[in-house]
């Protein structure tokens, strides 16, 4: 996929937009613009990350997610949750009741993400042992992060790991166990539904990485998910035991679960997305740690952060804290065969194509004059910042108009 193709799931409802300036400062990307009363978004720098739904007090952002009903299309039904829908719900000791629910909701499977997210963690502590990897290794498991680093961070592009992230390998493992069990399904009359807790992820499976393509078929929204749940699980119930993952894979819904499942001290863990940009500046700059491994989690806390979850992250987060106390650490270890090698089902080859959205242009001598030329520019702006233009910053104004896409006329400021 190339920038210019690339399918948001982020999304604006104009006749909402007031256009208050809110978003217009929020987006890390400076993806937004407020032009003629209303916030436009820009496609090409857009990362998906929520952050303008989260400020947005008119409702006007919202994330672009299919429904239930979705699923109707198919023969056979897969859910897939993802590790932070479980930390969603008030006194939940068993995650049995979870999955239970998912069945009588209309689903016939459920494969756990948490499961499959145990497995990719047993894969990467091998993947840290390959030979000439460069470190530190970036998880690729948030799509915000490896995007943004396709857009903003082309030197560290060789350090995100070739690892699927576990919604994708949980798709492609439910897929190969569904065929097993029910042979006499056709290949497009399985369906698998990721619930999931944040646009960026519904994003990724429209997209996939470069020449990968996603193995889920929809993606529905923890929220919608989450009320249809509570109607039908009850603790009166009798659930069967079903549940296939441990604490490793139930962490990884929250910030650090990743790193520290590698069982090695060796990791920075940073969350929030403003975190995410600093580290990745100091990466960049080598003012970090000697350490092998970095997670990053576009949402503040990880996962329980998205914005199509229900609950407070930091309540969610202590929720699961009580939940794996009583589990055991994982369910999914490797067998000495398995730890020979990694199987392509867990790998991907490519990562999303380098879209410089800093680049002014092609042409060196060009860029450098733009450069200059946006400098002087800045200098003749009063400074202030204050979006009356429709651009998050005089400096951004000075890049629009230099970029021919907005007149210096526009400054209310120097207007006066
Ligand atoms: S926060 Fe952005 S999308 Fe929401 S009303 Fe203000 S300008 Fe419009
Ligand atoms: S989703 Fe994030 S990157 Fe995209 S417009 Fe909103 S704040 Fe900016």
């Amino acid at each position: 996929m190339t920038s210019n193709v690339y399918e948001h799931s982020v999304q604006l409802d104009v006749s909402k937009c007031t256009g208050c300036t809110n978003c217009l400062r929020r987006c890390p990307t400076e993806a937004i613009r407020i032009s003629n009363g209303h916030a436009v978004i820009n496609h090409t720098r857009c990362i998906d990350c929520g952050e303008c739904i989260r400020i947005c007090d008119n409702n006007a952002k919202k994330a672009v997610v299919e429904k239930l009903e979705a699923m109707e299309r198919f023969r056979y039904k897969i859910a897939l949750p993802a590790p932070s829908l479980y930390g969603q719900f008030d006194n939940l000791e068993d995650v049995d009741y979870v999955l239970d629910g998912l069945l009588k909701i209309g689903f016939d499977e459920v494969f756990e993400v948490a499961k499959a997210a145990e497995l990719v963690s047993a894969y990467t502590r091998q993947y840290l042992k390959t030979e000439g990897v460069k470190l530190p290794i970036i998880s690729s498991a948030c799509p915000v992060v490896v995007r943004l680093i396709a857009l903003r961070f082309p030197s560290l592009n060789d350090n995100v790991m070739h690892m699927l992230p576990p919604m994708e390998v949980a798709a492609a493992l439910a897929r190969q166990r569904a065929k097993e069990n029910h042979p006499e399904l056709a290949d497009d009359e399985i369906g698998v539904c990721f619930i999931s807790p944040c646009p960026a992820k519904a994003s990724y499976v429209k997209n996939g990485f470069a020449d990968y393509e996603s193995k889920v078929d929809v993606v529905i929204s923890m929220s919608d998910v989450y009320f249809s749940l509570i109607s039908k699980m009850s603790r009166d119930d009798d659930v069967d035991s079903m549940t296939e993952s441990g604490m490793v894979g139930i962490g990884w819904a929250s910030s650090g679960g990743e790193a520290t499942a590698l069982f090695n001290d060796e990791y920075l863990a940073a969350d929030g997305i403003e975190n995410v940009i600093n580290v990745l500046e100091q990466i960049e700059n080598g003012n970090i740690p000697p350490v092998k491994f970095i997670e990053l989690d576009a949402c503040t806390a990880g996962c329980v952060g998205g914005v199509l979850t229900v609950q407070n992250p930091y309540i969610a987060k202590t929720r699961l804290q009580s939940l794996r106390r009583y589990i055991p650490v994982s369910r999914n270890f490797l067998t000495p065969q398995e730890q020979e090698y990694i199987p392509d089902l867990y790998l991907f080859d490519e990562l999303p194509e380098y879209m410089p959205i800093t680049q002014l242009s092609d042409n060196m001598a060009k860029s450098m004059r733009m450069m200059a030329d946006i400098q002087r520019l800045r200098d003749t702006l009063p400074g202030i910042d204050c979006g009356a233009c429709g651009a998050p910053t005089c400096r951004a104004l000075a890049e629009d108009v230099v970029r021919g896409r907005a007149t210096i006329g526009d400054c209310k400021i120097l207007e006066k």
